[in-house]
């Protein structure tokens, strides 16, 4: 198989990268047959080694760069090449936009087919760093002390973290004098190999606007040892801490949480806002970890739905109920679907928090509850998803191609997902009038897209 390629495992040849694939991988073709080298920037020269040749592609290792671009600068984070969480640190701010501009109308217009739609220069953030509102350490030991910070690329090794630079700094501060108390008070790490061990994970997550912060001590069983001083001493570490919270996970697994929660002391929840809307976040809620961005992001889908007050809205699944309340100020009524039962909770109780009474929330599949709902004689003037990568079920598309809303806005975290449902809904009577890429996650790959699709055939 590997014969088709036109170069030799381990050889070196001389590149230059074309483009950038939606991991951050520098893309250099020989022949039409494509290699991908992490760390090459598009319009590079470079000498590459050939590390591992596949069927229809392969992989380089960047040896020498004999030209750079003018977008590349030298990586603030001293932990970069070995961390796997940022991948475009090599790359200038405006180099990511750019790039994230160019991934999401290469798929429109590759895998969508979608013609003539205006893809705006994306949203960025005026300060790229430090804007992450939630910290998810993974907890080992070296020397008999307590480490925690990240996963080395392609292991399960552990390098201790001193600072995140895309973490919130009191999150950073949080996690390091967790990880100080706990050693103190003979806390011992989990081992993955023998499952054995307390303490799994450390989350620390802040309120941007309030302030509040929650500390969630994810452990093997239900034993923490010195659990009083350890929580008295977290108490005086930190005055915003409101709650501090033991999730129990007994299992063998990388899944962080396990399903048992119990509060240590404080409030089982920590409160957050985004806009004017208040919301209350427990140690499981599914809560967007750049609230700076998610205020742009929804502004933007609240700004497509164009409301004025008439109007009754779907919001697909809704999580706990952010965008749908949001949208509740300027519309008739929404209903929100959602698969989770506990966002679904989350849900209702924000939107009592708010007072806010024209939003009834469901849980179930979208694909399922959105037929009944059109059944039962509920018809949407405007329809908002915001699925997961997957993208949408096909059947709550063709639900929306039956039930003609005046208007879709589809937001999205994968354009390759979402370009394929453009498509089902312009075959459908839609058409996409304007796309949104919004930085939700700079230095990643990571692109966020608020689309705004208009019914054609009236
Ligand atoms: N709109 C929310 C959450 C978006 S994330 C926000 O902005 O905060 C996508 C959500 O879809 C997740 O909460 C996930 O639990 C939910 N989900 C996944 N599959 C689903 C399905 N088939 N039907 C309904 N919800 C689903």
């Amino acid at each position: 198989m590997t014969k088709q390629a036109p170069v030799q495992k381990n050889e070196y040849i001389d590149v230059v990268f074309e483009d950038l694939t939606h991991e951050g991988n520098g893309v250099a073709k020989v022949d039409g047959y494509p290699l991908f080298v992490p760390n090459g920037l598009p319009g590079e020269k470079a000498k590459i080694k050939v590390i591992k040749l596949n069927k229809g592609y392969g992989f380089g290792r960047l040896i020498e760069l004999y030209e750079k671009s003018p977008d590349r600068v030298e990586p603030n984070c001293p932990i970069y090449k070995e961390c796997g969480g940022c991948q475009l640190q090599h790359l200038s701010y405006p180099g990511q936009l750019r790039a994230k501009h160019n991934q999401v109308q290469e798929v429109l217009t590759r895998i969508g087919k979608i013609e003539n739609a205006i893809v705006h220069p994306v949203l960025g953030m005026e300060d790229p760093w430090r804007y992450r509102n939630k910290a998810q350490v993974p907890v080992g030991e070296r020397e008999g002390g307590l480490i925690a910070g990240f996963y080395q690329k392609r292991s399960h090794d552990i390098i201790d973290m001193e600072a995140c630079l895309i973490q919130q700094e009191k999150n950073d501060e949080v996690v390091q004098s967790i990880k100080r108390i706990c050693e103190k008070h003979g806390v011992r790490a989990y081992n993955e190999q023998t499952h054995k061990g307390t303490l799994r994970h450390i989350m620390a997550r802040s309120g941007m606007k309030t302030g509040e912060i929650m500390v969630v001590l994810i452990t093997r069983n239900t034993d923490l040892p010195n659990k009083n001083q350890i929580i008295q001493d977290i108490i005086q570490s930190n005055p915003d801490i409101k709650s501090i919270v033991q999730n129990i996970n007994t299992k063998k697994t990388n899944v962080i949480f396990g399903d048992e929660t119990k509060v240590l002391w404080g409030n089982e929840f920590i409160y957050d806002y985004i806009g004017n809307i208040r919301f209350a976040i427990s140690a499981r809620s599914f809560y967007q970890v750049n609230p700076e961005q998610t205020k742009v992001l929804y502004d933007q889908a609240l700004k497509y739905a164009g409301l004025s007050g008439k109007e009754t809205v779907i919001d697909a699944y809704c999580g706990i109920g952010t965008i749908s309340l949001f949208l509740a100020q300027q519309a008739k009524k929404v209903y929100g679907v959602e698969i989770v039962p506990e966002a679904i909770e989350d849900a209702k109780r924000n939107a009592k928090l708010n007072e806010i009474e024209n939003v009834e929330f469901a849980v179930g599949e979208a694909e399922t509850v959105i037929p009944k709902w059109y059944e039962d004689g509920v018809k949407a003037d405007v329809l908002v998803v915001d699925p997961p990568r997957k993208g949408c079920d096909e059947t709550l598309l063709q639900t929306i191609i039956e039930m003609k809303p005046k208007k879709v806005v589809y937001v999205s975290c994968n354009p390759a997902t979402l370009a394929r449902d453009l498509r089902i809904l312009e075959d459908g009577g839609f058409k996409t009038a304007e796309v949104q890429p919004v930085d939700m996650f700079p230095q990643t790959m990571h692109v966020e897209t608020v689309v705004l699709m208009s019914r054609v055939d009236k």
